[in-house]
């Protein structure tokens, strides 16, 4: 395996060619060098899942007959793992039987190219596979979008809090949540109007983006309320970026509704070395929070003073901060 396959910053699509043969890959690599491509190679089966576990490429190449392991049972290894099983396979053998591309594809394959391939033929499938690819998670990441907002939605959170929670657990990093909801919303849709509502909705995501550090992730959590996870935040900070954007959100000017003002409260649970709580937990009490912020008077950031495990934390003062 090269190192050359792994650099972050090169996004070009990575091709993994699976074949025993030597010369397969290099004439593969000659000719493939003007496309906009990487391409990596595996010679044989087990090295193929150990490399496609390690690279994650975005599509591979798969020769049939190989010593130990062959394609086929590359291919059925490859579409049960739960990791790598959206990876198009391409075989490439030079079997041409029905049986071998019925099994290939039954299997899962996208696609089947008998060897000797013309060169350009090989191109344009592995071009459309790859485009295919690209399609699906271009959807795959609009369906974790909020329409109105572009913020992360709902699905987005839930699946997103787990992670990071699991995360910060396993390597006792400091994990924050907040949840915030706009001050008195339904009487500025009955005053202004559903699209001016709109609009203040879409304005509070901007800031919130704005405001929020990109490892942050900012999600429309539910109608005029928003969610921000926070890792590697303590309740301090994340009490800080809170009210960096209740201030913010309370200047906002709103020229095409006079009289306009827009504030939001917010709840924070936050925690240094998170303890086994569930996501729930952390909802549940940056929700609490949330709730005292309003019943205090809105316009407020208020902190949980016992994390989400419920353990007193370093820093966390249960405070409320209003404006
Ligand atoms: P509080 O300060 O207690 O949060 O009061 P509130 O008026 O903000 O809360 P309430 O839950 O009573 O009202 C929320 C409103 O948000 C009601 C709903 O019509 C509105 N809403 C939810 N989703 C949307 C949306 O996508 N667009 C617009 N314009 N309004 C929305
Ligand atoms: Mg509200
Ligand atoms: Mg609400």
């Amino acid at each position: 395996m090269s190192i050359e396959a792994n650099q972050p910053t090169d996004t070009r699509p990575l091709v993994l060619v699976v074949d025993d043969t030597p010369d397969v890959f290099r004439l593969l690599k000659v000719k493939l060098r003007h496309e906009a491509i990487r391409v990596e190679h595996a010679r044989g089966g087990a090295d193929a899942m150990a490399m496609a576990h390690a690279i994650r490429p975005d599509a591979i190449l798969l020769d049939i007959d190989m010593p130990g392991m062959d394609g086929i049972e590359v291919l059925r290894l490859l579409k049960v793992d739960a990791e790598l099983h959206d990876i198009p396979v391409l075989m490439l053998s030079a079997h041409s039987s029905p049986e071998h591309k019925t099994t290939t594809f039954e299997l899962g394959a996208v696609d089947y190219i008998t060897k000797p391939f013309e060169f350009v033929e090989l191109q344009v499938r592995l071009r459309s596979a790859l485009r295919v690819r690209e399609l699906i998670a271009l959807l795959a990441q609009r369906a974790q979008l909020d329409g109105l907002t572009g913020l992360w939605n709902r699905t987005y959170f839930d699946t997103n809090l787990k992670q990071c929670l699991a995360r910060a657990v396993r390597h006792q990093h400091s994990l924050s949540l907040a949840l915030l909801d706009i001050d008195h919303f339904k009487p500025i849709n009955d005053l202004y109007g559903h699209p001016a509502g709109d609009l203040v909705l879409s304005a509070v995501a901007r800031t919130l983006q704005r405001e929020c550090r990109g490892t942050d992730s900012a999600c429309r959590y539910g109608g005029e309320e928003f969610a921000v996870i926070m890792p590697d935040t303590d309740a301090p900070e994340a009490t800080l970026v809170c009210e960096r954007i209740r201030g913010a959100i309370e200047r906002i000017d709103w020229p095409g509704s006079p009289g306009l003002r827009v504030t939001i409260s917010a709840g924070v649970v936050g925690e240094r070395a998170p303890g086994r709580g569930s996501a729930d937990a952390w909802v549940k009490e940056a929700d609490r929070c949330l709730y005292l912020a309003k019943h205090e008077g809105r316009n407020r950031v208020v902190l949980s003073p016992s994390g989400a495990s419920g353990h007193t934390q370093e820093g966390g003062t249960g405070c409320s901060a209003a404006a």
